[in-house]
């Protein structure tokens, strides 16, 4: 594992560095296509802004390296199961799920300086910081109790699904984490997110005109249209669609309406439905189910090979010390979890230029249904405010951007304008 830890490190390093050097570099002036639309104080904030992100993202590398060698190597998790062991006794079920909450518990408490430090220091530096210390405990209690809420039965259910049904258990686990996936799908926006936002419905007569009239357009039926009062706790703004059939939802930000205009807005609309359209989210979620039963058929495995626990520095739970009643599904689950992003991440190339392919199509399929010198602007506007940097490194953007670089999405566009004009 250390080969692979160094090697991700880095990887990791090479890349950030190669950002913070080619913004740099292009800090002094505005790339000449936005030379009319974004000004020098703009450009150099989002500069600032990306550097000091970048810069604190290797410190957070840093240190996650130091606490997954904590956990595996140099022996935490080892620690803490054999202490879990002799509080609890050996016994099936409740140990395993101690361990996954005990873990889980500490994982977040390390991880907490982390992004108090991202939000309170560096979004409010650069004043995108909406939140307030009552509201950040609030959310942090209200998190906790809905993780534990799902999150203990669900532990439950698949330690129980791993003792209980032999050698096949992986596509059983599997099995209950789709079903479980689909559940959250529906449950998320109608249930979960209104907890921490409130959601209203668009009260504009001529936006929600201009909105409807789209989706007709598109032949797009959706339960509803929703403004969230994201500016609670950032000014970055976004707008998103969420749920499945019936309890499909479109969601603007109220941060986007104050900085869009309205046909603006509904060509940000028009490329969320190009998404739809082209089925881009119905793909994702099975290529989800697809890893994931990969995933799982390779933890089938790892998990009856006593060398997967011992070169991680854990301590299988041996039957013959133990009267064979205490498995190792929850060490397994648990290094496979610390262990498995290293390797995945040689893969988020691949992942990248796939969303990258899909945002080219939502934006071409926004240029057929709505106006593309709209949604240009829009782009550019939403760029500036949310202070994302025009002059990113073309390594950095194949492993990590989800979205092609602004220039060149404007560039298609202009392209499709000129051939529609
Ligand atoms: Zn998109």
């Amino acid at each position: 594992m250390s080969a692979v830890l160094l090697a991700n490190l880095g990887v990791k390093f090479w890349l950030a560095s190669r950002q913070i050097r080619a913004v740099a570099r292009h800090r002094a002036s505005v790339p000449a296509e936005f030379a009319g639309t974004i000004g020098l104080d703009a450009h150099q904030r989002a500069a600032d802004y990306t550097v000091a992100k970048l810069r604190f993202g290797l410190l957070d590398l840093a240190l996650g390296a130091a606490v997954l060698l904590g956990w595996t190597l140099l022996g935490g998790l080892d620690a803490l199961n054999g202490w879990l062991l002799s509080v609890l006794g050996p016994r099936p079920l409740l140990q395993p799920l101690a361990l996954l909450i005990a873990f889980t518990v500490i994982n977040g408490l390390i991880e907490l300086p982390t992004s108090l430090y991202q939000t309170f220091v560096i979004e409010q530096r650069f004043g995108f910081n909406k939140m307030t210390w009552p509201l950040w405990l609030g959310d942090m209690l209200k998190s906790t109790l809905v993780s534990l809420a799902i999150g203990v039965p669900l532990a439950a259910l698949v330690l129980w699904l791993m003792q209980a049904t032999g050698e096949w258990w992986w596509l059983w686990t599997w099995g209950a984490w789709m079903a479980f996936s689909l559940l959250m799908l529906v449950i998320y926006p109608t249930v979960i997110a209104p907890l921490f936002n409130r959601f209203e419905p668009l009260q504009d007569e001529s936006l929600k005109e201009r909105v409807t009239q789209l989706m007709a357009r598109c032949g797009f039926a959706a339960k509803g249209l929703f403004v969230m009062d994201g500016s609670r706790r950032s000014a970055h703004a976004n707008a998103y669609f969420t749920g499945f059939g019936a309890a499909k939802r479109v969601v603007f930000f109220d941060t986007l309406l104050n900085q869009l205009t309205p046909p603006e807005v509904e060509a940000v609309l028009a490329h969320e439905l190009g998404h739809f359209k082209h089925r881009h989210i119905v793909k994702r979620i099975a290529g989800m189910f697809v890893m994931s039963l990969a995933a799982l058929a390779l933890l089938g495995w790892l998990a009856n090979q006593p060398w997967f626990y011992t070169g991680l520095g854990v301590t299988p739970n041996l039957p013959a010390n133990l009267g064979g009643a205490v498995p190792n599904h929850a060490l397994a689950l648990l290094l496979f979890m610390l262990v498995v992003p290293l390797f995945s991440f040689f893969l988020s190339p691949l992942m990248a230029q796939l969303s990258r392919k899909h945002e080219f199509e939502a934006d071409a399929y926004a240029a057929s249904q709505a106006n593309a010198q709209d949604l240009s602007n829009a782009l550019v506007k939403l760029y500036k405010d949310n202070a994302s940097t025009l002059t990113p490194d073309p390594l950095y953007v194949r492993f990590y951007y989800s979205h092609p670089p602004a220039s060149e999405r404007i560039a298609r566009m202009g392209a499709q304008v000129q051939a529609a004009g």
